[in-house]
Formats: C-alpha cells, sequence, structure tokens
C-alpha cells in the first residue's frame, strides 16, 4: 500500500515535472514570437515627438549648408581655419597664418601691404559673452555690406593685483577707414 503511494507520488512528481517544461517552453517560444512581431509593429518610420519631427525638417533644410563647410576654392577639402578679414573657412592649403591670426590667399597681400591701426578695444568678460559676439557681428556686416575690411586680435592681459586675466578684443583697421569702422563699431 505504502509502495503504491509512492509509486503514484513519483508519477505525479514526473508529470508536474512533464507539464512545468511543456509549460515552460510553450511560455518561452510565446514570447520567442512575440519580440520580433513587435519589432515588425514598428513602422519603417518612426512615430517621434511632433516637436522633434519639425526639428528634423528643420535640420534637414539646413543641410545644403553644408557646402559652406568645405573650402570655396576645393570642394572635396573640408574647411579647417577662418579667415581673419572675410571670415571664409578655407583649407589648409588656401589660408596662411600671420601673427596670432590665418589669411586667406586673397586677404594676406592686403594685410602684409597696409599699416594696421587699433581702432577699437572691448574688454570683454566671461559673466557677458554677447558684448563679443556683437562686436564679432558688427565686424562681419562692415565687411559683407561696406567691404570694409578689418580683423580682430585677442589681447590677453594678466591683472597682477587681482591675479585673474583680462581678455580684450582689439578690432584693427587700415588708416583709411579708421573713422568709419569707430562709427560702427561704437553704436
Ligand atoms: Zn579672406
Ligand atoms: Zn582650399
Amino acid at each position: 500500500m505504502e509502495q503504491t503511494a509512492l509509486v503514484l507520488i513519483s508519477i505525479m512528481n514526473l508529470l508536474l515535472v512533464i507539464i512545468l517544461g511543456v509549460l515552460g517552453f510553450l511560455i518561452y517560444r510565446l514570447f520567442k514570437q512575440k519580440l520580433p512581431a513587435q519589432n515588425q509593429d514598428t513602422p519603417a518610420e518612426p512615430h517621434y515627438h511632433p516637436d522633434i519631427m519639425k526639428r528634423m525638417k528643420d535640420m534637414e533644410r539646413l543641410r545644403p549648408k553644408r557646402s559652406d563647410l568645405f573650402c570655396p576654392n576645393h570642394p572635396d577639402e573640408p574647411g579647417e581655419t577662418t579667415c581673419a578679414i572675410c571670415d571664409r573657412l578655407f583649407c589648409k592649403a588656401c589660408i596662411r597664418p600671420f601673427k596670432t591670426l590665418h589669411f586667406c590667399k586673397e586677404h594676406l597681400p592686403l594685410i602684409m601691404k597696409n599699416e594696421w591701426e587699433e581702432v577699437f578695444t572691448l574688454k570683454t568678460s566671461t559673466h557677458d559673452p554677447e558684448d563679443g559676439v556683437r562686436l564679432y557681428d558688427a565686424k562681419k556686416r562692415l565687411f559683407e555690406e561696406k567691404n570694409i575690411p578689418t580683423y580682430v586680435e585677442t589681447h590677453y592681459k594678466i591683472n597682477v593685483d587681482q591675479d585673474f586675466i583680462e581678455t580684450y578684443l582689439v578690432v584693427f583697421s587700415i588708416p583709411e577707414n579708421i573713422e568709419i569702422v569707430k562709427e560702427n563699431l561704437q553704436s
């Protein structure tokens, strides 16, 4: 009697193990099928937040401007350095260092041939970097709209008393343009 009960319990245990095994396998199969199925649910064009979609479209519109990042003389060469006069980006072969700045082949002779004078100095502070941005904007406009060349040097001065470095943006112009440069930069 006891033996029969033991055999029955053993069989039931075995059945339980088999059932659990089958169940586990079925659950495993179900998940395995479901995972790729979920991936198929994702459409080829994923759904993004409308704002993100808009931003992506905006960025696409910017894409043609990427040609600006290439040298105007060598469309295959990426631009590396900006000319301090015209602000265009040139490849290594098209730009030369001079003093602390770089100049394109067109504007290097302009730098060499003329005497340049300091016209305007702006003390920049890290608290208000906008000042510097405005100065560079004005300098760029002078060249693009009025064809008046200037370049901006960055000068650093160590303030010994207070032990910090002061930064100055110094605008240079050729003598004949000094007045008009001053007028445009002071405003
Ligand atoms: Zn240039
Ligand atoms: Zn080039």
